[in-house]
């Protein structure tokens, strides 16, 4: 225990352990050994956090900051962690094991989700209404909702944050994060980010505690008025129910098990690349992993050869070596529940082209081969079932009717590829797809400019671009009598 690292959280501007003094051990990946410890946030922790959070939303300084003030907050906040962006991107690397290159890459980037937010701010304002009575005046004005609850997973914990806090704090709100009992680290570190940038005490804060008590106190608490959700369906559930307590506003990032299609009139090679980093990259552990891999016939057998020659060659070890391609999975029952799946897929018929085991070289940590298996049938299990893994299940289609079919028949709906240089088929089958993002001869891209969630049970609201901003703000209607003769008497209908 002695030579772990120790982190507190963020509570009303102070870094503090919990109140009971428990914390928990945060796993490397890729030692399967404890590396850093976190405070449980009990409900007492969580308590003082909200009623920080609501503090600063109704009485402290925050509350009379011009949004063109906390624009340039914003703004600070994003170039702090563009400079800081090897450092958290090496934390959240040995937290999570996603590798390196692409976790600072990605640090990098997310500084330009906090400057876009920046300039969000001073450009929310409401309507004015030709109403249809005379003499009133009517407008709206866009107001913030108050204290939001940011409730993240693992996986992109950093990306995540960013999308959440930008638009939240650029409409004035406050927030209390709750990190991931799993990998607490890279946001308990981004922290000390907010400290310097200039926030007033108890805007942010961030709780490292688990789902229950954690989560369930804060996702219910009376003075929470929205809840920004990421994480798996099951956890939804209990989100929804604890705002049966609150009656907040909900948005939710689920799962996925997203279809990537490819038809014969490909660019073979750029499908091939896309669906490896659709599939393999952060070794599949993403929302959007491209993990239902259809091919047209003609071109099924070239296709599933190049794949199978880039599977193979995939560099899997420490995630911290520039060489490496492919890091550990995060946890121990993320591996077992991968290792299960892939068993029942055997069972049930499907056939391994690749991996489907542990790399004999690597005994230590989470490691997982990439795999490619080839399902007989859209009935096989693991065709609809989220691995969050790096487990490609392929299937063959003959015409477009039916690759939407497949494609639709699932009960996510978060993400979808279409490799076609058929312009109006790329645009028939974006269009018949339900999915919130269709990516087109590309794959797992964002901005902070684009709007980003799922349908069906891959969740509801949106996260990033402008609409965010509507999200965490409500419209206020005023209405002024601009008449200088009195009220007519009220009996009267005019
Ligand atoms: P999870 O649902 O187990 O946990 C997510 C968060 O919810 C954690 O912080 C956890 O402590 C908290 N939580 C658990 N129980 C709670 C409760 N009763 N009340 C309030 N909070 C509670 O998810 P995970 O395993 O950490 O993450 C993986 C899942 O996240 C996958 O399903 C993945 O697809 C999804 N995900 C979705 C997106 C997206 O944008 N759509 C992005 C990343 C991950």
């Amino acid at each position: 225990m002695a030579d772990l690292k120790k982190y507190q959280m963020l509570i009303d501007g102070g870094w503090v352990d919990a109140d009971d003094g428990q914390t928990f051990e945060s796993i490397n990946p890729s030692t399967g050994k404890a590396w850093a410890t976190a405070p449980v946030a009990g409900a007492s922790d969580t308590e003082r956090a909200v009623q920080a959070a609501h503090r600063a939303f109704t009485e402290g300084s925050w509350s009379r900051t011009t949004a063109t003030e906390r624009g340039k907050i914003l703004r600070k906040l994003g170039d702090l962690l563009a400079g800081k962006s090897e450092e958290l991107g090496r934390l959240e690397t040995i937290d999570t094991g996603k590798i390196f290159k692409e976790t600072r890459w990605q640090a990098a980037y997310i500084a330009d989700f906090f400057h876009y937010y920046a300039g969000c701010a001073d450009k929310i304002h409401g309507d004015t209404m030709p109403i249809d009575k005379p003499d009133l005046f009517v407008f709206t004005k866009r107001e913030p909702l108050g204290v939001v609850a940011a409730v993240v997973p693992w996986n992109s914990q950093l990306f995540l944050t960013a999308v959440k806090l930008g638009p939240a704090l650029a409409a004035g709100n406050t927030v209390v994060l709750k990190t991931s009992e799993h990998a607490p680290v890279a946001i308990l570190e981004f922290g000390k980010l907010i400290e310097e940038a200039g926030f007033p005490p108890g805007v942010v804060n961030i709780v490292s505690g688990f789902g229950d008590p954690c989560g369930k106190v804060l996702t219910s608490h009376p003075l929470v008025t929205r809840v920004s959700f990421t994480g798996g369906p099951e956890t939804a559930r209990h989100i929804i129910r604890n705002s049966a307590e609150n009656f907040a506003d909900v948005s939710l990032e689920l799962g996925g098990k997203s279809p990537f299609m490819v038809f014969e009139d490909a660019d073979v090679e750029s499908a091939a690349n896309g669906s490896i980093a659709g599939i393999f990259g952060a070794s599949g552990q993403s929302c959007v992993a491209g993990s239902r891999l259809y091919l047209q016939e003609s071109i099924a057998d070239e296709f599933l050869s190049r794949m199978l020659d880039t599977a193979k060659n995939i560099v899997i070890g420490d995630p911290l070596a520039e060489a490496t391609q492919m890091g550990p999975l995060a946890t121990l029952g993320q591996m077992e529940h991968i290792e299960r799946q892939v068993a029942l897929a055997k069972q049930e018929g499907a056939k391994i082209l690749h991996g489907g085991r542990k790399p004999p070289h690597l005994n230590a940590g989470w490691y997982y081969e990439p795999t490619i298996i080839e399902c007989p049938s859209q009935q096989n299990t693991i065709v609809d079932t989220e691995l969050f893994g790096p487990v490609l299940s392929v299937q063959r289609f003959k015409t477009e009717e039916e690759v939407i079919r497949l494609a639709n028949d699932s009960k996510y709906g978060l993400a979808a590829g279409v490799f076609s240089r058929d312009i109006g088929r790329a645009h028939r089958v974006a269009n018949a797809v339900r999915a919130g993002i269709v990516w087109v001869n590309t794959y797992r891209v964002v901005s902070p400019i684009a709007e980003f969630g799922g349908f069906k049970n891959s969740g509801q609201g949106r996260e990033s671009g402008f609409q965010a901003i509507y999200d965490y703000t409500r419209p206020k209607t005023v209405w002024v009598n601009t008449s200088s003769k009195p009220m007519a008497n009220p009996f009267v209908m005019r």
